[in-house]
């Protein structure tokens, strides 16, 4: 449960759904997780991005080897993760009725309440007030699914929507227009990305300069040092490797 939520964390459902049980094959238990190398668990995160991720697990089954905590709140305080995840997770593997907001959370109970999209805490308030004591898990499953596939970001679905008699948005969304990124930043983390990836076909580390000729991008220094400072790289004798 952990695993997929964090897997989803930052990455698209189509390329979550071959790697989560590839990657439980790999590491069916935390032990297992906590035993293997950071090494290891980058190159079967292979695919999925966002490096810290794989990592922050890591950290968490070294921490945890036997079973995670069990409240809410010790599983906020684990390297990665959130007050969503937390509440996923205390929701969705143990039934517990917890209140907690993804961004499909927000818009439908921003949409339908407040007459625009919610705040991650606002949306939180209104989720305190309404999750049910039992089914908790059938409740934000079926706000996240509405979310997904009918109150869309860009045209939301009204027509089709099976509270639009209550929702104050019904009919009144204006478009947004489409969020562009930061190139520079999606430029780092691509070359971040392929910094790691290069490595994780390396086992015995590469030179900073082959690393360099490797990725092709006058970042690899700077952005090498920056990922050795997150522990995800380390240097020995000159050689950048994947860390242990
Ligand atoms: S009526 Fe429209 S805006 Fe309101 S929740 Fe349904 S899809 Fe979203």
């Amino acid at each position: 449960m952990l695993v997929s939520e964090v897997m989803l964390q930052q990455t698209q459902v189509s390329r979550v759904l071959p790697a989560y049980p590839a990657f439980l094959r790999r590491f069916p238990t935390l032990a297992a997780l906590s035993r293997a190398t950071l090494a290891d668990v980058l190159r079967a995160w292979s695919g999925l991005g966002y490096n810290r991720r794989p990592r922050d697990l890591h950290r968490i089954a070294r921490l945890h080897p036997r079973a995670l905590p069990t409240t809410r709140e010790a599983l906020d305080l684990l390297p990665g993760i959130g007050s969503y995840t937390a509440g996923a997770v205390s929701c969705f593997s143990r039934g517990e009725s917890v209140a907690f907001a993804d961004t499909n959370i927000r818009r439908v109970l921003g949409r339908l309440l407040l007459g625009r999209i919610a705040t991650e805490r606002e949306a939180v308030a209104l989720d305190e007030q309404l999750v049910p004591t039992r089914g908790a898990d059938r409740w934000h499953h079926a706000l996240m699914d509405l979310g997904a596939t009918v109150c869309l970001v860009r045209t939301p679905r009204c027509a089709a929507c099976p509270i639009a008699a209550d929702c104050r948005s019904r009919g009144r969304v204006v478009q947004a227009a489409p969020r562009r990124q930061a190139a520079f930043a999606t430029s780092d983390r691509r070359v971040r990305g392929r910094i790691v990836a290069e490595l994780r076909d390396a086992p015995h580390g590469l030179r900073l300069a082959e690393l360099r000729h490797a990725v092709g991008d006058a970042r690899v220094a700077q952005l090498t040092l920056k990922l050795e400072d997150e522990g995800l790289l380390s240097r020995r004798r000159g050689r950048v490797r994947l860390a242990d």
